[in-house]
């Protein structure tokens, strides 16, 4: 059974950052997590999964969110690995941003999971970004260009999925389902890929548009976040980047068409000049893909 400490919050973390009193869970393996998760559900604490706790903290603090179990994932060993299997790289979700950062293994990933600063990713994990309620989870883009698998475990059993089947502007888990895993196969991880993140001041920012473009088999593969609300993979835009009748000047403009969302208007930006930044990195990244391919 899951080490399972009732404590009020000042106990775990300093300063009384979590208002609300709740029950701790400390499982050492995946089916203490769901067996704990499946615990608290039934006794009414409308438990959630911590990971880094970043998130969790902030909403608590609002008071967006008030739950009375926290289950912590860090000490589960599948949701620690970052290593190769066979043909995947298998990237656990509790890594931490600065862990997936610095291993390298997927180029593009380590970039988009450079956000904020050094200090911060040392508690921002991989699956609170995918997972988490802000709309941003840049770290999600390079795996929805690598058509990344997925590995969840919940109540009702585990599964391997691919991400796509899951993803539709945020990741679609079920009730009590715990992210484990992110695999990708070692071949996309290393094709030609281009990055580009547009702020309003520092690279601190949240994005205004964040685009990302890996090429695989000569073609290339764009997802992009900040620009529309919401990450998504753009295969409509992909299209007419890899459509050899449309002339290269005319494919930032007709293949930014194509999607069929509009683009985010806030205090920030305005949707026409996201657009231009989106422009702007279509055609840099064709331009830059094709002196690499
Ligand atoms: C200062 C700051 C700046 C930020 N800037 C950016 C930015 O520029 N771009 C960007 O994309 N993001 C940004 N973020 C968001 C940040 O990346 C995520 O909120 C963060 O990664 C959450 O990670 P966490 O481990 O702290 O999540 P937690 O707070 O532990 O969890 C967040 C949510 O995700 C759920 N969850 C966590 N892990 C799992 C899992 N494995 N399976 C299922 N559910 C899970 C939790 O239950 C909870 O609901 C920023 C955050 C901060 C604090």
């Amino acid at each position: 059974m899951a080490e399972r400490l009732t404590k009020i919050s000042k106990n775990i973390y300093p300063h009384n950052m979590i208002p609300n009193n709740f029950t701790y869970y400390r499982p050492a393996n995946l089916a203490e997590a769901i067996e704990a998760y499946t615990m608290a559900e039934k006794d009414g604490l409308h438990p959630l999964y911590l990971a880094g706790g970043t998130e969790i903290t902030t909403f608590c603090r609002q008071g967006t969110i008030k739950p009375g179990a926290l289950i912590d994932i860090k000490r589960i060993p599948e949701c620690l690995r970052l290593d190769e299997d066979g043909d995947e790289i298998v990237f656990g979700s509790a890594l931490t941003l600065n862990e997936v950062a610095e291993s390298g293994s997927y180029p593009l990933l380590s970039r988009a999971a450079g956000i904020v600063d050094h200090t911060v990713r040392n508690r921002l994990t991989l699956g609170g970004n995918i997972a988490g309620r802000l709309p941003y989870r840049e770290t999600v883009l390079p795996f929805l260009l690598a058509d990344s698998l997925v590995r969840l475990a919940g109540p009702g059993g585990e599964r391997v999925v691919p991400l796509s089947d899951l993803f539709s502007k945020r990741l679609k888990l079920a009730p009590g389902e715990l992210l484990v895993q992110l695999l990708i196969q070692k071949e996309a991880a290393v094709g030609p890929w281009y990055y580009r993140r547009d702020v309003t001041k520092t690279r601190l920012d949240y994005p205004l548009v964040m685009a990302c473009f890996l090429s695989i088999n000569g073609l290339i593969r764009m997802a992009v976040t900040g620009a529309y609300g919401f990450p998504l993979r753009a295969r409509e835009a992909e299209a007419v980047l890899n459509d050899s009748a449309v002339r290269l000047t005319d494919k930032p403009a007709r293949a930014i068409a194509a999607i069929p969302y509009s683009f985010s208007e806030d205090m920030r930006a305005g949707g026409p000049y996201r657009q231009m930044l989106l422009e702007r990195s279509i055609a840099q990244a064709l331009g830059e893909l094709r002196g690499r391919e």
